[in-house]
């Protein structure tokens, strides 16, 4: 009988055409694809976290409930601990919302976007419906929203401001206007919001069915220790806990980034340096022949050129610079280029110019 066995035959039906999430790993390039801090990690922090983990007891299963590390999100959010979930990374707290509220049923993205939404909704058994934004600026139209979620299966809509990989930010009146029309929750990814004048948060004061997803991946410059959060009402949470893994955030992680909100001046420092940088090389990639890109309140920029955008991604990638192609329907041509380090910057930029020229 063994000799039968079949993998795949035993594997979800509407899972066997799924292709696993791949990750290009290009050793010795200057990497400006994944939207990471640029600048490194400080070192008098990183020393900082290495003390404060002699303090931990690795033998011991972390901190269920991360009682330290969501006290202090919470008093950075101006919220109660109770307002606040952990996760392992963002990306968990996608899931964990797609298991929670729309397997079975179905979940709304605002297109083009995120492309982790429609992957955890997929695999969470959510049917992912795409709506899209207006094709002239990226933004997203409240009343294509709002019509989306007229059907009573749709029990999340999904809104990431400032948009991965369009860069632009959605009006919080906006958001207040999706939220106040529709029974579904409105998650807000605000994974680049230290980068952006404007956040969402005051709206977690007066409607019960937003919440707001963070991370220290990008601004805090933490990406290799996975730690992502959720600001939402006290009964949304309570509902999520359901689904939540109890040791989710290992104990190293859960203090690395209370050390990281202790020390957040210094990062502070970091985004308005990075923020100066972005405008920066918009000016100069403006200046380049052929050159389209648009404006963001993110970490990130969002261009296209005359050329394919593969010819594009791979002829940088020669030259010794990662980017990240995002064409797609939604984006012919486009291609998103993370806000590097002042000499990265130059770098792509004399290399971008030698692509378009050959
Ligand atoms: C990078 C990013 C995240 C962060 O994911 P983590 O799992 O916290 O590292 C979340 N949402 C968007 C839109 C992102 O670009």
């Amino acid at each position: 009988m063994a000799g039968n066995f079949s993998a795949s035959s035993l594997l979800r039906r509407d899972l066997l055409d799924l292709v696993p999430y791949k990750v290009h790993d290009c050793p010795g390039v200057i990497k400006m694809d994944a939207n990471e801090n640029s600048h490194g990690f400080p070192q008098e922090v990183l020393a900082e976290i290495l003390e404060r983990a002699r303090q931990l007891a690795l033998n011991r299963y972390p901190d269920s409930s991360a009682r330290q590390l969501r006290a202090k999100i919470a008093a950075h959010t101006g919220l109660s601990p109770e307002n606040v979930m952990v996760g392992n990374g963002s990306d968990e707290i996608i899931f964990n919302v797609m298991l929670a509220f729309a397997a079975g049923a179905k979940a709304a993205v605002t297109v083009p976007t995120f492309s982790m939404y429609a992957i955890h909704g997929r695999i969470a058994g959510a049917e992912v419906i795409e709506v899209p934004r207006r094709e002239r600026d990226f933004g997203v139209d409240v009343e294509t929203a709002l019509k989306a979620c007229e059907d009573p299966k749709v029990k999340v809509v999904i809104i990431c401001s400032p948009n991965n990989p369009t860069g632009n930010a959605t009006p919080p009146e906006d958001v207040q206007k999706i939220a106040d029309g529709t029974r579904a929750l409105v998650l807000v990814d605000e994974a680049y919001v230290e980068f952006a004048p404007a956040s969402c948060r005051h709206l977690l004061d007066h409607l019960p069915n937003v919440a707001l997803l963070r991370t220290f991946s990008k601004a805090f410059g933490m990406a290799g220790l996975r730690v992502g959060y959720l600001l939402a009402s006290r009964e949304l949470i309570e509902e999520l806990e359901k689904v939540r893994q109890p040791f989710n955030l290992n104990s190293f992680s859960q203090e690395a980034a209370a050390a990281v909100l202790d020390n957040a001046k210094t990062f502070w420092a970091r985004v308005e340096q990075i923020v100066r940088d972005r405008e920066l090389l918009l000016a100069e990639m403006s200046r380049l022949p052929g050159v389209e890109v648009f404006p963001s309140q993110a970490n990130f920029l969002l261009f296209r050129t005359p050329l394919p955008a593969g010819a594009v991604y791979s002829g940088l990638l020669r030259r010794g610079v990662l980017v990240r192609n995002v064409e797609s329907p939604y984006l012919p041509r486009f291609l998103r280029v993370t806000v590097g380090t002042e000499e990265e910057n130059r770098i792509f930029l004399e290399k971008l110019g030698e692509v378009l020229r050959d």
